[in-house]
Parts: structure tokens; C-alpha cells; sequence
């Protein structure tokens, strides 16, 4: 695999350790009450959010993403792989979910709003049970614009603070690499978000912002590699994607199985995600983290048990994708350690195939993704290729009809059209990579 790894090649593990769910939440220090105090949350600054984002009032202020299946790329995967593929496949939506257009609407949004409240009721201004509709006073945004939240970010994670955190109020620094995406600095600025740029690549601005923070007490850091805050916002989707599935009748029991494939960069959102998912659906669920082949830091720091001590670049690998979200060299140690006993698995794609299956998208399902959301979409014929001996591990032969796949659209509602129109291009030039 390392060698796999070196050579830039496809490839999928299968993790040795994951453990049966019971066993797994002996282990884990996070629960079930965790994810409903931040579900309770989200719930109480429903009235806000559909007062100041008005996309959200159809919703009451709830900030989710559609489900749906897609017959006619699933087809057209299949012809170009060359395989049959049994069971149905979904797309989660997230890069239509309002304010951000990307799965750190879920995260991202969830830690400032956690931060906002903290603030208030400490300063006496907010209670629990009050309409949290009164945020958008005068008297709140006076408070938190004595505060700075800092960042860190390949992108997305900073439009969702930068959007939430200056809607609020607060002053918002976002810390971004030169080589993040133009389109976004200039939105983020157009917001009254500053954007700092450094030389090297996420790493570099993570610490940079970690160090500018340290020592003010009117200054938040938010820690894309260690947060528990943004961990348990994303893994709220659990119980949603669960209502959802029962919405449509589709059932996840031992003769239904239900495989996830999500898009992985320092491992936060898919972590979360996949908690809550393993939370709600226990060992009926299989999730997949997905990786492209220059930034495959998870599959790295599982596989060696390394975690945060190893990284790509260790491997003379540059660390350099059009997955722009998912550029990343390090993973995140506290997830690691975490999906160590509820993963099960990884797998590669290289920077090709996201464009080719970009351009699928929009030709098969007229959907128009960023490259990242599409590291999802290989992944049944991945697992229907290469997971004979994991799927009879569980039993899962007889079943394997009956199962649901969902790729984890992860972004992509906010790219400018220009931008969409050349990926699409780049696409349609390329032969799918085998
Ligand atoms: C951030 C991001 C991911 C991955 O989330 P991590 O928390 O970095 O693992 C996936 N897709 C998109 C579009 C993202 O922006």
C-alpha cells in the first residue's frame, strides 16, 4: 500500500481495527448525549438563523441538505468501470446546504454559534429559553465585536466562520494558504472577513493562527485538528440522514446494509459525520473515508498508527490536488485515534478521476460539485471490486442488492460559474484512470 501511496496509484485498506459498536463506545469518550445537546443547540438558534439567512426560513432555520438518488451516474459509472453494480446509490447533498455551500456549514457554523451563545449567557444578555431571534440585536453584535475568532483554513471551513462569525458580529481572521482558492479570499473579504495569506500550504496557517491567538483572552482560536465543537456539529447529519431514510422508506437493518463514502481532508467532517452516522445505525453502517492520492494523510496515520506524527510529505509526496478541501498533509490526530474503532476503511482517487467524475455529474445528473465532493462517487465500485473478503466478513453476500450507497456531496454550490465551466472542461478531456 505504501508503495501505492508513492506511486500515486488508486488503492483502498480496509482497517484492521474497527471494532463492533458496542465494543467501540466502551472506548470513546464522546456519546449519544454529546450529539443531542449540540442537536439541542442548532435547535434553540433556529429562530436566528431563519431571521438573518432568509434561505433558511422554508426550512425554520434548520440548516440541512437533500438526499437524492442518482440512477443515471450510477449507470454510467458502471459502464465505465466495467462492473455490475447491486444496491442503490444516493447523493447527500451538503454542497447545497445554506449560508456556506459545503459540509462546513455543519461544523464550521455550529462552533460559532456554540461561541456566540457562550458569550452572551456569560455576559448576562441571553438565557436558554429565550428566542434566540434577539441575536440579531444591536446589543449582541456590540458584545461579540469585542472578540476575534481566528482560523486556519483550506477554504471552506473559513467561509463558514468567516459568513457566520461576521454575521454575528464578531471580527473573524481567516489564515489561508496562497495556494487556496481566489474566488473564496475575495468573498470572505467582501464579508469583512480578513484574509491573511501565507507561504507553504494549510499546516503553516493553522499554527500561524493557533500562535496569534494563544495569549488573548478576546481572541478564539477555532482548531480544525482538534476540536470537539466542530466534531459534534458535523455529527448531528447522523440523526437527520436517519430521518431522511425513513422519509423514504429505505431501510438499514442486518439484510439492508448501508455503505458512506466521505470526502476526507484533516478528518474532522468526515469524523464527525461518521460518529454520528455509527451513533444512529451501529453495525449496520460502513463508512469509507475517500482520499486523493497526493493527500492520503488519513489512510496514512490509521494505517501506521501514526496519526498526527506522519504525513504525506514525509513520502517526498507534495501534497498538491485540485481537491482543494481535502488538501491536506498531516490528518488530524484526535480523529484518527477516534475512526480507529469505527472505520472501515479507505481509499484513493487520484486528481483525474475527481475531474472526470465532475464532468459525469453534470452530464448524467446535472449536478455541477467541486472536485472534492466527488472523491465519494468511486466508491461502491471500489468496495464491489475490491471488498469481497470485508463483505463476507460481516455476512454480507446475500445483501449486497439490498444495500443503500451514499456519496457525501461534500461542496461546491458557492464555485463561480467560470470557475465550474473550466473544471467541467478539464473533465472532458480526461479518460477515467484504472
Ligand atoms: C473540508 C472539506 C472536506 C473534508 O473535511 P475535513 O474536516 O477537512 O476532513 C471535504 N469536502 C469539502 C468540500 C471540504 O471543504
Amino acid at each position: 500500500l505504501i508503495a501505492d501511496l508513492e506511486e500515486e496509484k488508486e488503492f483502498i485498506w480496509f482497517n484492521p481495527k474497527i471494532l463492533s459498536q458496542n465494543d467501540a463506545s466502551k472506548s470513546i469518550s464522546l456519546n449519544h448525549q454529546d450529539i443531542q445537546d449540540a442537536a439541542d443547540r442548532l435547535d434553540r438558534f433556529r429562530p436566528y438563523i431563519s431571521k438573518v439567512f432568509p434561505q433558511t426560513v422554508r426550512s425554520y432555520g434548520q440548516i440541512e441538505s437533500p438526499i437524492i438518488e442518482i440512477k443515471q451516474i450510477k449507470n454510467a459509472l458502471a459502464n465505465l468501470t466495467g462492473q455490475k453494480l447491486a444496491g442503490r446509490l444516493f447523493m447527500k447533498a451538503d454542497s447545497e446546504l445554506p449560508i456556506s455551500g459545503s459540509i462546513k456549514a455543519r461544523g464550521g457554523i455550529y462552533e460559532v454559534l456554540k461561541f456566540a451563545e457562550t458569550i452572551a449567557i456569560r455576559e448576562g444578555i441571553l438565557d436558554l429559553n429565550d428566542s434566540y431571534a434577539k441575536l440579531d440585536d444591536d446589543e449582541f453584535k456590540k458584545t461579540f465585536a469585542r472578540y476575534t475568532i481566528l482560523v486556519g483554513s483550506t477554504g471552506n471551513l473559513g467561509l463558514s466562520i468567516g459568513i457566520m462569525g461576521a454575521q454575528l458580529g464578531f471580527k473573524v481572521v481567516v489564515h489561508m494558504s496562497a495556494e487556496a482558492k481566489q474566488w473564496k479570499k475575495e468573498l470572505l473579504r467582501s464579508k469583512g472577513v480578513s484574509v491573511v495569506e501565507h507561504e507553504g500550504d494549510y499546516g503553516k496557517a493553522v499554527e500561524e493562527g493557533r500562535n496569534s491567538a494563544a495569549a488573548d483572552e478576546y481572541s478564539y482560536f477555532i482548531d480544525d485538528e482538534n476540536s470537539k465543537d466542530l466534531f459534534l456539529g458535523y455529527s448531528v447529519a447522523g440523526q437527520r440522514l436517519k430521518t431522511q431514510l425513513e422519509e423514504k422508506n429505505i431501510i438499514v437493518d442486518k439484510e439492508h446494509p448501508l455503505f458512506v463514502y466521505l470526502p476526507c481532508g484533516v478528518g474532522g467532517g468526515p469524523g464527525g459525520v461518521a460518529f454520528g452516522l455509527k451513533e444512529c445505525f451501529g453495525d449496520n453502517i460502513h463508512c469509507f473515508f475517500a482520499e486523493p492520492t497526493q493527500s492520503a494523510c488519513m489512510f496514512l496515520g490509521m494505517y501506521t498508527s501514526l496519526h498526527d506524527s506522519i504525513s504525506v510529505q514525509d513520502f517526498g509526496i507534495a501534497n498538491k490536488t485540485c481537491a482543494d478541501g481535502l488538501a491536506v498533509g498531516r490528518p488530524s490526530g484526535f480523529v484518527g485515534q477516534l475512526m480507529d474503532l469505527l472505520l472501515s476503511g479507505v481509499y484513493t482517487v487520484t486528481d483525474n478521476n475527481l475531474y472526470r467524475y465532475l464532468t459525469l455529474m453534470k452530464d448524467k445528473e446535472d449536478i455541477e460539485l467541486e472536485p472534492s465532493a466527488l472523491a465519494g462517487l468511486p466508491g461502491i465500485a471500489h468496495i464491489l471490486k475490491n471488498g469481497v473478503n470485508y463483505i463476507s466478513k460481516y455476512g454480507l453476500e446475500p445483501h449486497m442488492e439490498n444495500a443503500t450507497h451514499i456519496m457525501w456531496a461534500t461542496g461546491g454550490s458557492m464555485v463561480p460559474q467560470e470557475i465550474r465551466d473550466q473544471d467541467y472542461l478539464t473533465g472532458q478531456r480526461l479518460d477515467l484512470d484504472q
